[in-house]
């Protein structure tokens, strides 16, 4: 007898057809863009830790790893002279950061996007008494998470922005337009956070990397919207029953609930994501899919076989 994985299902489980349509094209639409014909903008920031304590001991290379995962599941590799980078390895001071980033301001205003991708991962950014959040990416350097926040509100007017935070209480930090009317538009939103406010992020224990961005970059590979598809397990594992699932089910274009499924089950089953407060927030033109209303996917492995 083969293991089963036996899941409860609610019907609230699967959007109903308008909301899944849009679900599985907002998700995906990062993926399916063409860096090589359109104007786009992506801005890659990797977290900084001392590396003293055994869980962060490779915390600096683990976020640049998963920020390289995600470039290259979501097709953006190929558009490379478009990104910004910020990470300990490019060794910026704060002032030059914020140079940077007023220069990306100036240039978007001269040079309208038709999308900008936000992929940020590392340590939860520091509360300051002024109201301004840094995010550390060096010994005495930070990225001024208001700076990243006025390039987003600059953005009102672009039909793609798509965000991407993998960090502790990452849903805390909206990185989108604040005053943003998407309504009716053709204006697609999305944000994903790793976890809910007050959440951890996790390492992955098996592969160099950041658990939520290793699971999304390799749950996109997987599928063929990738140029660089891979058939990576985040577990590690060579017989995994959730890549067996996802890939017998998905037959290449994996739904939302499928990708869902790939990335929560595979987080769950490491030691360690314990709470609903850890699963990652989906976040599509202001609607959000919490973890809370998760039931997996009810499917009896022997049949599959
Ligand atoms: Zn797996």
């Amino acid at each position: 007898m083969r293991e089963s994985i036996p899941v409860q299902v609610s019907p609230e489980a699967e959007p109903n057809d308008g909301r899944k349509e849009l679900l599985n094209r907002a998700v995906y639409c990062a993926f399916d863009f063409d860096p090589r014909t359109h104007k786009f903008l992506g801005l890659c920031i990797g977290g900084y830790d001392k590396g003293e304590s055994q869980e962060y001991a490779t915390f600096n290379n683990d976020c640049r790893h998963s920020l390289k995962g995600i470039l290259l599941a979501s097709n953006l590799g190929l558009g490379l002279d478009n990104v910004v980078i910020i990470s300990p390895r490019e060794n910026l001071t704060s002032e030059k950061i914020k140079e940077k980033l007023l220069f990306i301001k100036d240039r978007i205003r001269e040079e309208p996007l038709i999308a900008f991708f936000l992929i940020i991962i590392g340590h939860q950014p520091m509360d300051m008494p002024t109201g301004n959040h840094l995010f550390r990416v060096g010994d005495n350097s930070y990225v001024e998470m208001n700076d990243v926040k006025e390039i987003v509100n600059e953005l009102n007017y672009c039909p793609l922005i798509y965000t991407i935070k993998d960090m502790c209480s990452a849903a805390r930090f909206n990185l989108l337009p604040d005053s943003d009317s998407v309504g009716n538009s053709d204006k697609i939103r999305v944000q994903w956070s790793s976890c809910q406010e007050g959440g951890k992020s996790y390492r992955s224990p098996v592969i160099d990397g950041r658990l939520f961005s290793q699971c999304l970059a390799m749950g996109i590979a997987r599928s063929d919207r990738c140029f660089a598809r891979s058939d990576q397990c985040p577990n590690n594992e060579t017989n995994c029953n959730i890549c067996y699932v996802y890939q017998r089910l998905s037959s290449g274009k994996p739904s939302y609930r499928l990708l869902q499924y790939f990335i929560y089950e595979h987080m769950l089953s490491i030691t360690g994501v314990e709470n609903n407060v850890d699963l990652p927030v989906l976040e599509i033109n202001g609607e959000n899919f919490f973890p809370d209303n998760y039931t997996g996917i009810n499917v009896d492995l022997d049949c599959l076989r």
